[in-house]
């Protein structure tokens, strides 16, 4: 674990969160800043620094850990539905460099809106090709 890893240090209990659910691979605890109540981050014990690089097995204990709170988050806040994402990468707004996903309660009438691209031509045939090629 490296010493500075803020979640790292939660798990550990080394520093304080509101913990709501842990087995042998995951904890979950609330968000300090939540978008809506109910936002809780999901991690997996083992230290990885983004989704990318992460384990598989440890994504499997993470998305067990998800389908297992979801609906009593649900319950609990009183929500209608809810996101489940990463932001894997500094560009992509990762601030914290323990793998997490931030489960988000969402409400009918929360205001927030999910975002879409402008119209226009994406090249999209070009972008799939590059992407096959990349995997090749
Ligand atoms: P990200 O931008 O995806 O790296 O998200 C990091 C998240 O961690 C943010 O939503 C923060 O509000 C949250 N956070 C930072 N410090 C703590 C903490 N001590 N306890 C709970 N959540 C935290
Ligand atoms: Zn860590």
């Amino acid at each position: 674990m490296p010493s500075d890893c803020l979640f790292c240090k939660i798990i550990a209990r080394e520093i304080p969160a509101e913990i709501v659910y842990e087995d042998d691979g995951t904890l979950a605890f609330l968000d300090i800043h939540p978008i809506n109540p109910g936002h809780t981050l999901i991690i997996p014990k083992r230290h990885s620094d983004s989704f990318a690089v992460t384990p598989p097995e440890d994504v499997a204990a993470v998305m067990r850990a998800a389908q297992t709170l979801s609906p009593a988050i649900l319950k609990a806040v009183g929500a209608d539905a809810f996101n489940f994402t990463a932001n894997n990468g500094r560009a992509a707004g990762q601030l914290v460099f323990h793998t997490h996903f931030h489960f988000m309660p969402r409400f009918a009438a929360d205001g927030y809106k999910m975002w879409h691209g402008p119209e226009g031509d994406h090249h999209l045939s070009d972008v799939a090709a590059k992407i096959r090629a990349a995997l090749a």
